[in-house]
Order: structure tokens, then sequence, then C-alpha cells
């Protein structure tokens, strides 16, 4: 097989894009790749060689003459039953869902030579593989001949108290932080420049906000089944 299926997954943060995804691909036993993954193991290697800070998001662009000691790659985990990723061999799978990791990583998205080393990685991981791919602009410039696009959204409120439920440590942040932090990501992502967050007029638009995962997943593999 070279060319494979692809499921192309968009939408703004937090609406449960890369949860679809996973379901999807165990369902369809197709590779999900989270391409947000990549974006946030780009920001921890900024963070830890001390190139960006809260306060020098600008800095960003530097990342750009470290891209060659950057390795991104994903190993399989069978007990969580989920595709890991890996920072230059470590598991940052973790580590990348830190709200300093969070806060930074659109300022790092938004750097054209940077989407354009992870776009060239995500069309490689497709080769030869069946895939569900989510992120921002999987439909639009990755992959625009997508066997299928849904682009996913819910409610500002819905997706902060959602993300907000599933913080471990709640004493590190507040709700409206929370929601600060992605309605600013969202902003970012759909003003910029470069492969900005736009529904395609192909994609099937799903509303995540008012619907149990259950009947969600019912809708969008009754989707998948007719398309794929
Ligand atoms: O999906 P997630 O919220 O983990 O993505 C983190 C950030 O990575 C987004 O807010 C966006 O800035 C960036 N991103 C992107 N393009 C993608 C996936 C993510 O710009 N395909």
């Amino acid at each position: 097989m070279e060319k494979g299926k692809i499921i192309a997954i968009d939408g703004f943060s937090s609406t449960g894009k890369s949860t679809i995804a996973k379901a999807i691909a165990r369902e369809l036993n197709f590779l999900h790749v989270d391409t947000g993954a990549m974006y946030r193991a780009v920001t921890l290697y900024g963070i830890q060689e001390n190139i960006i800070s809260e306060n020098d998001k600008e800095n960003a662009l530097q990342i750009v003459n470290h891209l060659d000691e950057i390795q991104i790659t994903f190993r399989y985990n069978e007990s969580e039953n989920q595709n890991e990723i890996y920072l230059n061999g470590q598991n940052v799978e973790n580590e990348i869902r830190s709200i300093s990791v969070t806060n930074l990583v659109s300022y790092v998205a938004k750097i054209p030579e940077i989407r354009s080393f992870l776009v060239e990685q995500q069309r490689q991981l497709a080769w030869n593989h069946n895939i569900v791919m989510d992120g921002r602009d999987i439909g639009s410039v990755v992959f625009p001949q997508a066997d299928l696009k849904l682009f996913i959204t819910a409610d500002a409120q819905v997706r902060a108290q959602r993300r907000f439920n599933e913080m471990e440590d709640k004493s590190e942040t507040t709700l409206e932080e929370v929601k600060a932090n992605l309605i600013q990501r969202d902003e970012l992502d759909s003003g910029r420049e470069n492969s900005p967050l736009v529904k395609c007029d192909d994609a099937i638009e799903i509303d995540n906000s008012n619907v149990s995962q259950e009947e969600l997943m019912e809708n969008i593999m009754r989707i998948v089944q007719s398309k794929i």
C-alpha cells in the first residue's frame, strides 16, 4: 500500500479533537497522529534550551536555528493504547501538556520555518499508512486531498470547563485563566498569516458542546463509515 486513507480533523483548542481522532483510529485500526503534540514538543525544546520564556515569547524565531537538533518520533504505548510523542528519545507525552508549553505554543506555531519542518514530517508519517491526523491545518494545508475532513467546534465556556476538570493539579490555575488561554490561542491560531485555522469548504462541521461522548462518537462513526 502506498497511499493510505486519510482522515483530517481540525478545530479550535480543547474541542476534543484528539480524543475523537484517537477513538476513530482505534475503531478503524488507523494510525493516530496528534500534530498539536508536535508543535508542543518543539515549544518544550525551546523552553528547555532557554530560548523562549513567558517574558520572551517573540524569541521563538530563534528556534529556527536549532531545528536540526530536534528529533520528534512517536511510539505506541500498549498499556495506554495510544501513540506517544518522544523528543530526542525522551517520552514527553505529559510534559508537553504543561501550562508553560500551552501558553507559548501558538507563538512557536506561527513561524513559517517551524511549520514547514513539521508539515513535511506529518506527510511522511502518512506514507504507507491509513491515518487519522488532528490539528489546525490538516485539511487545508497538510492533506487537502484527505478522504474525510471534520471540523470540530464547541462553546468556549464548555471547552474551558472540560479542560479545567481534566487538570490534575487545579492549584496551578483557575477556570478563568484556562478560558482566557484557549480564547487567546484561538485568536492567534485563526489570525496568523501562515496556515491559519480555517474551516475548509469540504469539511463536515461537528459541534461538541452539548452532546454526550456516546452520542458524539455514534454520529461521527456514522459519517466515517459512509465516507471511508
Ligand atoms: O491541539 P493542541 O491544542 O495541542 O495544539 C497546540 C497548539 O499547536 C495550537 O494552539 C496551535 O498553535 C498549534 N498547532 C498548529 N497547527 C496544528 C496543530 C497545532 O498550529 N496542525
